[in-house]
């Protein structure tokens, strides 16, 4: 006997359900090309979704949740819970998407932060200026900071330089990813940031991924 499912969208017990995502199983009624939350990718019920100034187009749960500045307990937090917590100084600001570049190797699809090396204030102490692209959740705008902050540690360590960009974009996806379950965030999540993560390619992925956060700081330091 066929597994029933429930579309997620509209609650309606299918048994045949052709459409799974991070979220769960998306009837036909349901399924609407292009109509996804773009911070959760979650399908959209018709006509439920709302329209950030810039044209992303977010899910009600989302846009209610939505992240607007830097909560001020964040970086204490995350200095405790990232073994590989960047030495160089830090700032952070909220960005709009006309401020950050596109994201590498897709032009249609812009950056959800970045992270820029401002001068040097004193000699050899590095500073960084992390940007975050306003109106995400905080488990996504919380991956998006370890995301940034793991270029502001390549940098601080010598390899931005060294590793290709792609592959600085996959180990910093990677970082988000393993943060996200080591905080205990949902799988689907998890699921959307390994999503972002598998568009880059790196060679070692295979390895990297049966390994722990503070192993890949290790491995990638020798
Ligand atoms: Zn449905
Ligand atoms: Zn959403
Ligand atoms: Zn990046």
């Amino acid at each position: 006997m066929a597994r029933k499912t429930r579309c997620y969208v509209c609650g309606i017990v299918d048994s045949r359900p052709k459409r799974k995502d991070a979220w769960g199983f998306i009837c036909d009624k349901c399924y609407k090309r292009g109509y996804h939350c773009f911070a959760c990718h979650r399908q959209i019920e018709p006509g439920r979704g709302l329209r950030y100034e810039d044209g992303r187009l977010v899910c009600p749960s989302c846009a209610r949740r939505a992240v607007a500045e830097i909560p001020p307990e964040l970086l204490t937090r995350l200095q405790s819970e990232l073994c590989w917590f960047p030495r160089a100084r830090l700032s952070f600001s909220m960005a709009q998407a006309k401020d950050l570049p596109h994201r590498r190797g897709r032009r249609r699809v812009g950056s959800w932060g970045a992270c820029e090396r401002l001068p040097n204030l004193k000699r050899g102490q590095r500073h960084y200026l992390v940007k975050i692209l306003f109106g995400f959740p905080p488990e996504i705008f919380r991956a998006v900071v370890v995301h940034e902050l793991f270029h502001a540690w390549l940098g601080e360590n010598g390899l931005s330089d060294r590793f290709k960009p792609d592959t600085c974009e996959w180990l910093c996806e990677h970082m988000s990813c393993l943060y996200l379950s080591e905080s205990g965030a949902g799988k689907p999540w998890r699921q959307v940031i390994a999503m972002s993560r598998d568009y880059y390619r790196y060679w070692r992925a295979r390895e990297y991924k049966g390994m722990t956060s503070s192993q890949i700081v290790q491995a990638l330091k020798k």
